[in-house]
């Protein structure tokens, strides 16, 4: 990186705010996606909105391509530097702005942790819904760029359903408000569509977040299956009964013992499936859809139902579940966790691809996953020393997603397409419909500064456009 760069970035954000050394930089090789790595040239650590505006409007005018980056945690490679030699961090942009009670939202910076949002309010009965499984890590603004979802997500939404407003650094450096804080401000919605750009739309610095009422009381299930089979049985037939159950989370065999194995929670290892189903709301209005839940699982030849307790046996059973994928740690050096939606009916088929193409491969896959909202996470197991089995898992990953779209599913359910699955993009869209984005994200970033080579192939890279596309009509 030129010295008149350096020096310039150092005038804004303090030397203190600019990585240069190569050892320091290499920690920013790569995000939870760890199948390719890049270095960034640079890594900008701004305080304050006014420190983003000014390095983006300085990047902009030298034409420097830069990547935005909150915790790191994202699994498809959406803030890897890809030809783009700075990237801007929001790890000091960590403060909680303003909480406002009355009228429910909270306004944070982006690099707030997601769980300290709950943490700040949860005294008063509040919480920010939205409770992706690595939300003791991962970021607001990374959560706004991926609209991130989480166990809970089946009964409470998305983060799109819980933003009130943004504030937005454009890639030429204007600072601008989209939404409010307020339900439902006139005009086109930009603040919908900014979340879930993966950051290519801008940096998000601060956001009005609404808060949710904790629900008054909580019924956590443990419900264990000799087979996969059973278990998706069970989480149609709960739906199918008009519940909606505010979690409904499985794990396999595999899972089950990695998991057991490392928090020693009482999982039982032999099973071939376990649901983790949680309801919530008034009290009185639980002992009826217990009762229903637990018929249901019996009906599906379930092993045993277990319900939580009391709440440290709940928040231990959340801590096992959420944790999974570090426990996987055990089994495996190196890991990619895969990210497809399926129609909920067409779970067991899923899941028997994934079976069929895990033997394909030679690979052991582990599942743990929203069950109820039919989004796989099939975690593909590898050592990266390895260079075949590698490769291997690449394919795999491929031929899992593929399937996902020939059962009427999609490419990703909230982990985001990135540079992983950018390739895949044509399956599922035309020419034309990826044309129709590109000059949308033109609206915002014109001159493609902002997260280059993200979400859109581009023509002569890794876009093939006459792969007929799958898309299922409505
Ligand atoms: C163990 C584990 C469990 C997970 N569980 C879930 C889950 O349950 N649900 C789920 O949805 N995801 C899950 N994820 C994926 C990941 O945590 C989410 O995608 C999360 O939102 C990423 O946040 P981050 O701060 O780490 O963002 P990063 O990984 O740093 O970045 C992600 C994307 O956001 C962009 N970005 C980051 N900050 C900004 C900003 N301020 N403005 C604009 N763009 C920005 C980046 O450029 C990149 O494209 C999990 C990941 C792990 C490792």
């Amino acid at each position: 990186m030129e010295q008149q760069v350096l020096d310039r970035l150092h005038d804004i954000v303090g030397p203190d705010g600019v990585v240069a050394h190569k050892s320091a930089r290499s920690v920013y090789d790569c995000d939870g996606y760890t199948l390719e790595k890049a270095v960034p040239e640079l890594v900008v650590l701004p305080h304050s909105t006014e420190e983003v505006a000014a390095v983006v409007k300085f990047l902009n005018k030298a034409k420097i391509a830069f990547v935005p980056r909150g915790a790191g945690t994202g699994l498809s490679g959406g803030c890897l530097p890809v030809e783009a030699p700075v990237m801007i961090g929001t790890s000091r942009l960590n403060k909680i702005v303003h909480i406002d009670l009355l009228n429910r939202y909270v306004v944070a910076q982006s690099g707030v942790v997601n769980l300290w949002v709950s943490n700040a309010v949860k005294e008063q009965g509040f919480q920010y819904a939205p409770d992706p499984s690595s939300q003791q890590a991962c970021t607001i603004g990374g959560n706004i760029a991926e609209n991130s979802g989480g166990p809970h997500t089946l009964k409470y939404g998305v983060t799109t359903n819980h933003v009130l407003g943004l504030e937005v650094v454009l890639p030429d450096g204007e600072i601008v408000t989209l939404g409010g804080t307020v339900e439902d401000v006139p005009g086109y919605d930009l603040r919908g569509i900014t979340i879930g750009a993966e950051g290519t739309f801008g940096i998000v610095t601060q956001a009005a977040l609404k808060l949710t009422r904790q629900p008054q009381a909580y019924r956590t299930f443990l419900a264990v299956f000799e087979s996969v089979h059973h278990a998706t049985q069970t989480v149609s037939g709960i739906i199918a009964s008009g519940i909606v159950p505010a979690a409904l989370e499985m794990m396999d065999t595999l899972i089950i013992q990695a998991i057991e194995e490392a928090f020693h929670f009482g999982f039982p290892t032999d099973a071939g499936a376990v649901l983790i189903i949680e309801i919530d709301g008034l009290a009185a209005s639980l002992d009826p859809q217990t009762e229903r839940i637990q018929a249901i699982c019996k009906h599906n030849q379930a092993r045993e139902v277990r319900i939580a307790r009391d709440d440290a046996e709940r928040m231990a059973l959340w801590k096992s579940r959420k944790r999974a994928f570090g426990a996987i740690g055990r089994l495996s050096p190196n890991y990619c966790t895969q990210d497809g939606v399926v129609p909920r009916t067409k779970v067991p088929d899923i899941l028997q691809r994934i079976t069929e193409v895990s033997e394909k491969y030679q690979l052991r896959i582990a599942n743990v996953f929203h069950a109820g909202d039919g989004n796989i996470h099939p975690i593909l197991m590898y050592d990266e020393r390895n260079a075949d089995e590698t490769r291997r898992v690449v394919q795999a990953g491929k031929e899992i997603l593929n399937a996902c779209v020939d059962l009427g599913g999609s490419l990703t359910g909230e982990h985001g397409i990135g540079v992983e699955k950018m390739g895949q993009m044509p399956l599922i869209f035309s020419p034309e419909d990826l044309m129709v984005m590109t000059q949308l994200r033109s609206v915002f970033n014109p001159a493609n500064l902002c997260n280059p080579n993200k979400i859109i192939p581009t023509p002569g890279g890794c876009i093939d456009v006459t792969t007929p596309r799958r898309q299922v009509p409505l």
